[in-house]
Protein backbone atom coordinates (compact mmCIF):
# COMPACT_ATOMS: atom_id res chain seq x y z
CA UNK A 1 0.00 0.00 0.00
CA UNK A 2 1.20 3.26 -0.96
CA UNK A 3 1.74 5.83 2.04
CA UNK A 4 2.00 9.19 1.80
CA UNK A 5 3.79 10.59 4.70
CA UNK A 6 6.97 9.24 6.07
CA UNK A 7 6.42 7.68 9.85
CA UNK A 8 9.16 9.28 12.07
CA UNK A 9 9.51 8.16 15.79
CA UNK A 10 11.15 10.82 17.78
CA UNK A 11 13.11 9.87 20.74
CA UNK A 12 13.75 12.97 23.06
CA UNK A 13 13.48 13.65 26.51
CA UNK A 14 13.48 17.14 26.33
CA UNK A 15 9.89 18.17 25.61
CA UNK A 16 11.24 21.95 24.17
CA UNK A 17 13.71 20.12 21.39
CA UNK A 18 11.07 17.83 20.70
CA UNK A 19 8.33 20.86 19.99
CA UNK A 20 10.91 22.49 18.34
CA UNK A 21 11.44 19.73 15.64
CA UNK A 22 8.27 19.35 14.87
CA UNK A 23 7.60 23.16 14.40
CA UNK A 24 10.56 22.70 11.79
CA UNK A 25 8.75 19.55 10.24
CA UNK A 26 5.41 21.55 10.15
CA UNK A 27 7.07 24.10 7.57
CA UNK A 28 8.22 22.09 5.11
CA UNK A 29 5.23 22.06 2.54
CA UNK A 30 6.99 19.32 -0.16
CA UNK A 31 6.12 16.64 1.58
CA UNK A 32 4.03 15.78 4.43
CA UNK A 33 5.53 13.78 7.58
CA UNK A 34 3.88 11.97 10.60
CA UNK A 35 5.63 12.16 14.32
CA UNK A 36 5.38 10.05 17.13
CA UNK A 37 7.30 11.54 20.04
CA UNK A 38 8.19 9.43 22.95
CA UNK A 39 10.85 10.39 25.79
CA UNK A 40 12.09 7.22 26.78
CA UNK A 41 14.03 3.82 24.69
CA UNK A 42 11.68 1.63 27.08
CA UNK A 43 8.27 3.69 25.48
CA UNK A 44 9.99 3.80 21.84
CA UNK A 45 10.86 -0.22 22.26
CA UNK A 46 7.15 -0.71 22.64
CA UNK A 47 6.21 1.69 20.04
CA UNK A 48 8.40 -0.07 17.73
CA UNK A 49 6.97 -3.82 18.64
CA UNK A 50 3.24 -2.54 17.42
CA UNK A 51 3.60 0.46 14.86
CA UNK A 52 4.83 1.09 11.59
CA UNK A 53 7.85 3.51 11.37
CA UNK A 54 10.29 4.82 8.02
CA UNK A 55 12.97 6.43 10.49
CA UNK A 56 13.66 6.99 14.17
CA UNK A 57 15.18 10.27 14.99
CA UNK A 58 17.17 9.37 18.30
CA UNK A 59 18.25 12.06 20.86
CA UNK A 60 21.69 10.33 22.83
CA UNK A 61 21.21 11.31 26.24
CA UNK A 62 17.73 9.67 27.76
CA UNK A 63 17.17 9.15 30.98
CA UNK A 64 16.54 5.43 30.95
CA UNK A 65 19.58 5.25 28.41
CA UNK A 66 22.80 6.83 27.56
CA UNK A 67 24.80 7.43 24.38
CA UNK A 68 25.45 4.63 22.11
CA UNK A 69 23.90 1.50 24.02
CA UNK A 70 20.81 3.78 22.81
CA UNK A 71 21.88 2.81 19.07
CA UNK A 72 22.79 -0.75 19.87
CA UNK A 73 19.51 -1.42 21.68
CA UNK A 74 17.08 -0.15 18.71
CA UNK A 75 19.46 -1.95 15.90
CA UNK A 76 19.22 -5.28 18.03
CA UNK A 77 15.30 -5.26 18.32
CA UNK A 78 14.38 -3.46 14.46
CA UNK A 79 17.82 -3.54 12.41
CA UNK A 80 16.04 -2.70 8.92
CA UNK A 81 14.94 0.98 10.53
CA UNK A 82 16.75 3.26 9.68
CA UNK A 83 18.20 6.02 12.40
CA UNK A 84 19.21 9.74 12.62
CA UNK A 85 21.26 10.17 15.62
CA UNK A 86 20.92 14.04 17.86
CA UNK A 87 23.57 15.18 19.92
CA UNK A 88 24.02 18.52 21.59
CA UNK A 89 26.99 19.33 20.99
CA UNK A 90 29.43 18.92 18.46
CA UNK A 91 31.17 15.95 19.00
CA UNK A 92 31.74 14.35 15.69
CA UNK A 93 33.95 11.27 17.24
CA UNK A 94 30.57 10.21 19.20
CA UNK A 95 28.07 10.66 16.20
CA UNK A 96 30.61 8.58 13.76
CA UNK A 97 30.96 5.88 16.18
CA UNK A 98 26.93 5.79 16.46
CA UNK A 99 26.86 5.50 12.60
CA UNK A 100 29.30 2.77 12.63
CA UNK A 101 27.32 1.04 15.24
CA UNK A 102 24.14 1.27 12.52
CA UNK A 103 22.70 4.90 12.88
CA UNK A 104 22.28 5.96 9.21
CA UNK A 105 23.45 9.83 9.96
CA UNK A 106 23.51 12.49 12.79
CA UNK A 107 22.60 15.55 13.40
CA UNK A 108 23.49 18.70 15.80
CA UNK A 109 20.34 19.46 17.36
CA UNK A 110 21.50 23.63 17.79
CA UNK A 111 22.15 23.47 13.70
CA UNK A 112 18.85 21.82 12.47
CA UNK A 113 16.54 23.80 9.98
CA UNK A 114 14.18 22.58 7.67
CA UNK A 115 16.84 21.65 4.85
CA UNK A 116 19.05 19.57 6.77
CA UNK A 117 16.52 17.57 8.56
CA UNK A 118 14.14 16.73 5.60
CA UNK A 119 17.60 15.81 3.81
CA UNK A 120 19.00 13.91 6.71
CA UNK A 121 15.51 11.79 6.76
CA UNK A 122 15.31 11.07 3.37
CA UNK A 123 19.37 10.28 3.12
CA UNK A 124 19.21 7.74 5.91
CA UNK A 125 16.08 5.86 4.37
CA UNK A 126 17.45 5.61 1.18
CA UNK A 127 21.05 4.61 2.79
CA UNK A 128 18.90 2.23 4.69
CA UNK A 129 17.26 0.93 1.91
CA UNK A 130 20.44 0.55 -0.32
CA UNK A 131 22.53 -1.69 2.23
CA UNK A 132 19.42 -3.59 2.41
CA UNK A 133 19.41 -4.16 -1.02
CA UNK A 134 23.37 -4.77 -0.70
CA UNK A 135 22.78 -7.10 2.04
CA UNK A 136 20.01 -9.50 0.17
CA UNK A 137 22.40 -9.38 -3.16
CA UNK A 138 25.35 -10.41 -0.76
CA UNK A 139 23.32 -13.12 1.04
CA UNK A 140 22.08 -14.04 -2.48
CA UNK A 141 25.57 -14.40 -3.96
CA UNK A 142 26.80 -16.71 -0.78
CA UNK A 143 23.89 -18.85 -1.42
CA UNK A 144 24.90 -19.09 -4.82
CA UNK A 145 28.48 -19.50 -4.53
CA UNK A 146 27.74 -22.50 -1.33
CA UNK A 147 25.26 -23.62 -3.94
CA UNK A 148 28.06 -23.78 -6.65
CA UNK A 149 30.71 -25.14 -4.45
CA UNK A 150 28.48 -28.11 -3.27
CA UNK A 151 27.75 -29.03 -7.08
CA UNK A 152 31.60 -28.80 -7.71
CA UNK A 153 32.73 -30.80 -4.95
CA UNK A 154 29.29 -33.41 -5.62
CA UNK A 155 30.73 -33.34 -9.68
CA UNK A 156 34.34 -33.73 -8.66
CA UNK A 157 33.34 -37.21 -6.31
CA UNK A 158 31.17 -38.03 -9.46
CA UNK A 159 34.09 -37.66 -11.61
CA UNK A 160 36.42 -39.53 -8.97
CA UNK A 161 34.17 -42.67 -8.50
CA UNK A 162 33.87 -42.55 -12.72
CA UNK A 163 37.87 -42.58 -12.99
CA UNK A 164 37.96 -45.20 -10.12
CA UNK A 165 35.43 -47.43 -11.78
CA UNK A 166 36.92 -46.64 -15.29
CA UNK A 167 39.93 -48.26 -14.28
CA UNK A 168 38.72 -50.87 -12.47
CA UNK A 169 36.51 -52.08 -15.31
CA UNK A 170 39.92 -52.03 -17.25
CA UNK A 171 41.63 -53.65 -14.65
CA UNK A 172 40.03 -55.81 -12.17
CA UNK A 173 37.14 -56.73 -14.57
CA UNK A 174 40.18 -56.90 -17.93
CA UNK A 175 41.61 -60.20 -16.14
CA UNK A 176 38.82 -62.42 -14.97
CA UNK A 177 37.68 -61.56 -18.48
CA UNK A 178 40.40 -62.10 -20.19
CA UNK A 179 40.47 -65.97 -18.43
CA UNK A 180 36.87 -66.40 -19.42
CA UNK A 181 37.62 -65.73 -23.42
CA UNK A 182 40.54 -67.84 -23.22
CA UNK A 183 39.12 -70.94 -21.30
CA UNK A 184 35.74 -70.62 -23.46
CA UNK A 185 38.00 -70.47 -26.75
CA UNK A 186 40.21 -73.61 -25.18
CA UNK A 187 37.34 -75.51 -24.70
CA UNK A 188 35.29 -74.98 -27.90
CA UNK A 189 38.53 -74.96 -30.23
CA UNK A 190 40.76 -77.41 -28.53
CA UNK A 191 38.31 -79.58 -26.31
CA UNK A 192 39.54 -83.32 -28.26
CA UNK A 193 43.20 -82.25 -27.52
CA UNK A 194 41.99 -81.95 -23.70
CA UNK A 195 42.33 -84.61 -21.26
CA UNK A 196 39.30 -84.40 -18.56
CA UNK A 197 41.96 -83.15 -16.12
CA UNK A 198 42.14 -79.98 -17.86
CA UNK A 199 38.97 -79.63 -18.68
CA UNK A 200 37.74 -79.53 -15.05
CA UNK A 201 40.96 -76.99 -14.51
CA UNK A 202 39.37 -74.90 -17.54
CA UNK A 203 35.72 -75.35 -16.00
CA UNK A 204 37.52 -73.92 -12.37
CA UNK A 205 39.55 -71.35 -13.58
CA UNK A 206 36.16 -70.08 -15.57
CA UNK A 207 33.68 -70.65 -12.46
CA UNK A 208 36.41 -68.89 -10.55
CA UNK A 209 37.07 -65.94 -13.01
CA UNK A 210 33.08 -65.29 -13.20
CA UNK A 211 32.29 -65.43 -9.64
CA UNK A 212 35.04 -62.62 -9.52
CA UNK A 213 33.64 -60.33 -12.05
CA UNK A 214 30.24 -61.16 -10.10
CA UNK A 215 31.49 -59.74 -6.88
CA UNK A 216 33.09 -56.72 -8.23
CA UNK A 217 29.39 -55.90 -10.07
CA UNK A 218 28.03 -56.55 -6.34
CA UNK A 219 30.55 -54.21 -5.14
CA UNK A 220 30.09 -51.47 -7.61
CA UNK A 221 26.15 -51.63 -7.01
CA UNK A 222 26.88 -51.71 -3.48
CA UNK A 223 28.59 -48.24 -4.19
CA UNK A 224 25.46 -46.84 -6.26
CA UNK A 225 23.22 -47.76 -3.45
CA UNK A 226 25.66 -46.27 -0.92
CA UNK A 227 25.64 -43.02 -3.19
CA UNK A 228 22.13 -42.52 -3.75
CA UNK A 229 21.68 -42.47 0.03
CA UNK A 230 19.23 -45.80 -0.63
CA UNK A 231 20.35 -48.37 1.94
CA UNK A 232 18.22 -49.70 4.24
CA UNK A 233 17.93 -51.61 7.01
CA UNK A 234 15.88 -54.52 7.74
CA UNK A 235 16.00 -55.77 11.08
CA UNK A 236 15.33 -59.30 11.70
CA UNK A 237 15.65 -61.10 15.53
CA UNK A 238 18.62 -63.47 15.40
CA UNK A 239 21.42 -64.94 17.32
CA UNK A 240 24.59 -62.59 16.93
CA UNK A 241 27.16 -65.02 18.13
CA UNK A 242 25.89 -68.17 15.61
CA UNK A 243 25.55 -66.03 12.45
CA UNK A 244 29.54 -64.62 13.77
CA UNK A 245 30.43 -68.09 14.11
CA UNK A 246 29.08 -69.27 10.60
CA UNK A 247 31.20 -66.10 9.20
CA UNK A 248 34.04 -67.30 10.75
CA UNK A 249 33.61 -70.73 9.49
CA UNK A 250 32.99 -69.58 5.76
CA UNK A 251 36.04 -67.19 5.87
CA UNK A 252 38.35 -70.24 7.73
CA UNK A 253 38.02 -72.29 4.47
CA UNK A 254 39.97 -68.94 2.42
CA UNK A 255 41.96 -68.22 5.42
CA UNK A 256 43.09 -72.09 5.41
CA UNK A 257 45.00 -71.33 1.86
CA UNK A 258 47.46 -69.19 3.84
CA UNK A 259 47.44 -71.59 7.00
CA UNK A 260 45.49 -68.43 9.05
CA UNK A 261 43.70 -69.13 11.75
CA UNK A 262 40.56 -67.11 12.87
CA UNK A 263 40.26 -66.92 16.74
CA UNK A 264 36.75 -66.14 17.46
CA UNK A 265 36.11 -64.68 21.00
CA UNK A 266 32.35 -64.31 21.96
CA UNK A 267 33.11 -62.78 25.44
CA UNK A 268 29.44 -62.40 27.14
CA UNK A 269 26.16 -64.26 26.60
CA UNK A 270 24.70 -61.78 24.07
CA UNK A 271 20.46 -60.89 24.30
CA UNK A 272 18.61 -61.87 21.81
CA UNK A 273 18.44 -58.32 19.47
CA UNK A 274 17.31 -57.59 15.72
CA UNK A 275 19.96 -56.93 13.05
CA UNK A 276 19.77 -56.74 9.47
CA UNK A 277 21.94 -60.03 8.20
CA UNK A 278 23.00 -58.72 5.29
CA UNK A 279 24.62 -55.78 6.05
CA UNK A 280 26.01 -57.00 8.79
CA UNK A 281 27.68 -60.41 6.91
CA UNK A 282 28.87 -57.75 4.37
CA UNK A 283 30.81 -55.79 6.99
CA UNK A 284 32.03 -58.70 8.73
CA UNK A 285 32.98 -61.47 5.68
CA UNK A 286 34.86 -57.63 4.11
CA UNK A 287 36.65 -57.23 6.91
CA UNK A 288 37.47 -60.48 7.98
CA UNK A 289 38.72 -60.85 4.22
CA UNK A 290 40.76 -57.89 4.43
CA UNK A 291 42.38 -59.61 7.74
CA UNK A 292 43.14 -62.21 5.53
CA UNK A 293 44.29 -60.86 2.46
CA UNK A 294 46.67 -58.42 3.88
CA UNK A 295 48.12 -61.18 6.85
CA UNK A 296 51.25 -62.98 6.06
CA UNK A 297 51.00 -66.37 5.86
CA UNK A 298 51.10 -68.70 8.85
CA UNK A 299 49.35 -66.53 11.24
CA UNK A 300 46.69 -65.79 13.17
CA UNK A 301 43.56 -63.02 13.00
CA UNK A 302 41.02 -62.38 16.13
CA UNK A 303 37.79 -62.08 16.00
CA UNK A 304 35.76 -60.47 19.39
CA UNK A 305 31.96 -60.15 19.97
CA UNK A 306 32.12 -57.81 23.00
CA UNK A 307 28.77 -57.08 24.10
CA UNK A 308 28.60 -53.73 26.12
CA UNK A 309 25.78 -52.26 27.88
CA UNK A 310 23.76 -50.64 24.60
CA UNK A 311 25.62 -52.04 21.89
CA UNK A 312 28.13 -54.39 20.46
CA UNK A 313 31.39 -54.01 19.34
CA UNK A 314 32.85 -56.20 16.86
CA UNK A 315 36.62 -56.31 16.86
CA UNK A 316 38.85 -57.57 14.19
CA UNK A 317 42.79 -57.91 14.51
CA UNK A 318 45.18 -59.25 12.53
CA UNK A 319 48.94 -59.34 12.48
CA UNK A 320 49.39 -58.41 8.78
CA UNK A 321 51.20 -55.77 6.30
CA UNK A 322 49.47 -52.93 8.43
CA UNK A 323 48.62 -49.47 6.54
CA UNK A 324 51.09 -46.48 6.29
CA UNK A 325 49.78 -43.72 8.91
CA UNK A 326 49.06 -40.93 5.54
CA UNK A 327 46.89 -43.57 3.67
CA UNK A 328 44.61 -44.14 7.40
CA UNK A 329 42.29 -40.93 7.10
CA UNK A 330 41.53 -42.04 3.27
CA UNK A 331 40.70 -45.89 3.21
CA UNK A 332 37.12 -45.31 3.90
CA UNK A 333 37.15 -43.17 0.38
CA UNK A 334 35.96 -44.99 -2.69
CA UNK A 335 38.87 -46.67 -4.42
CA UNK A 336 41.47 -45.42 -2.34
CA UNK A 337 44.09 -48.22 -1.86
CA UNK A 338 47.22 -47.79 0.70
CA UNK A 339 50.72 -47.43 -1.02
CA UNK A 340 51.77 -50.92 0.30
CA UNK A 341 49.78 -53.22 -1.20
CA UNK A 342 50.75 -52.70 -4.76
CA UNK A 343 51.02 -56.17 -5.10
CA UNK A 344 48.12 -57.22 -3.32
CA UNK A 345 44.55 -57.91 -5.82
CA UNK A 346 41.71 -55.25 -4.51
CA UNK A 347 39.31 -52.55 -5.42
CA UNK A 348 39.34 -50.17 -2.70
CA UNK A 349 35.74 -50.45 -2.62
CA UNK A 350 35.28 -52.83 0.48
CA UNK A 351 36.16 -50.50 3.19
CA UNK A 352 33.88 -47.33 1.60
CA UNK A 353 30.65 -50.57 1.60
CA UNK A 354 31.74 -51.02 4.57
CA UNK A 355 31.46 -47.75 6.24
CA UNK A 356 28.02 -47.42 4.56
CA UNK A 357 26.62 -50.61 6.07
CA UNK A 358 28.15 -49.74 8.83
CA UNK A 359 26.17 -46.18 8.99
CA UNK A 360 22.90 -47.59 7.97
CA UNK A 361 22.88 -49.40 10.83
CA UNK A 362 23.48 -46.73 13.02
CA UNK A 363 26.89 -47.55 13.90
CA UNK A 364 30.31 -46.34 13.25
CA UNK A 365 33.92 -47.85 12.30
CA UNK A 366 36.93 -47.13 13.60
CA UNK A 367 41.18 -48.69 12.04
CA UNK A 368 44.45 -48.52 13.67
CA UNK A 369 46.99 -49.80 12.14
CA UNK A 370 51.25 -49.63 11.85
CA UNK A 371 53.27 -50.85 9.15
CA UNK A 372 54.44 -54.26 9.94
CA UNK A 373 52.77 -54.68 12.86
CA UNK A 374 48.98 -54.88 11.89
CA UNK A 375 45.63 -53.48 12.21
CA UNK A 376 42.67 -53.32 14.16
CA UNK A 377 39.29 -52.51 12.78
CA UNK A 378 36.47 -51.77 15.46
CA UNK A 379 32.74 -51.75 14.54
CA UNK A 380 30.39 -50.15 17.04
CA UNK A 381 26.52 -50.89 16.82
CA UNK A 382 23.99 -50.23 19.22
CA UNK A 383 21.50 -52.74 20.56
CA UNK A 384 18.29 -53.07 18.78
CA UNK A 385 15.32 -54.44 20.58
CA UNK A 386 11.56 -55.13 18.86
P1 LIG B 1 40.75 -53.48 -1.26
O1 LIG B 1 41.14 -54.43 -0.18
O2 LIG B 1 39.91 -54.09 -2.33
O3 LIG B 1 41.91 -52.73 -1.81
P2 LIG B 1 39.29 -52.01 0.78
O4 LIG B 1 38.40 -50.83 0.59
O5 LIG B 1 38.72 -53.19 1.46
O6 LIG B 1 39.81 -52.34 -0.66
O7 LIG B 1 40.53 -51.52 1.59
C1 LIG B 1 41.14 -50.30 1.22
C2 LIG B 1 42.59 -50.35 1.53
O8 LIG B 1 42.76 -50.40 2.95
C3 LIG B 1 43.30 -51.57 1.03
O9 LIG B 1 43.70 -51.40 -0.31
C4 LIG B 1 44.50 -51.65 1.96
O10 LIG B 1 45.48 -50.73 1.55
C5 LIG B 1 43.94 -51.15 3.28
N1 LIG B 1 43.52 -52.23 4.19
C6 LIG B 1 42.26 -52.57 4.51
N2 LIG B 1 42.25 -53.53 5.45
C7 LIG B 1 43.53 -53.80 5.73
C8 LIG B 1 44.19 -54.70 6.64
N3 LIG B 1 43.51 -55.51 7.44
N4 LIG B 1 45.54 -54.68 6.66
C9 LIG B 1 46.24 -53.84 5.86
N5 LIG B 1 45.69 -52.98 4.99
C10 LIG B 1 44.35 -52.96 4.92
Amino acid sequence: MAKNSVEILLIEDDPAEARLLKEVLKSFNLQSFSLVHVNRLQAALEKLKCDYFDVILLDLTLPDSQGLSSVETIVDQAPNLPIVVLTNTNDDNLAIEAVRRGAQDYLIKRKINVEVLVRSIKYAIERQRASEILREANESLVNQIQTKTDELIKVREIDRLKSGLFSMFSHDFRNPLTTVLACAELLQKKSHLLTEEKKVHLFDLLRGASKNMSQLLDEVLLVGRADSGTSKCNLVNLDLTSLCRQIVDELQIIADKKQIEIIFISQNTLPESSWDESLLRHILSNLLSNAIKYSLDNSQIKFELIAEDKQVVFRIQDWGIGIPQADIPHLFEPFHRANNVERIPGTGLGLAIVKNCVETHRGYINLESEVGLGSIVTVTIPFTFS
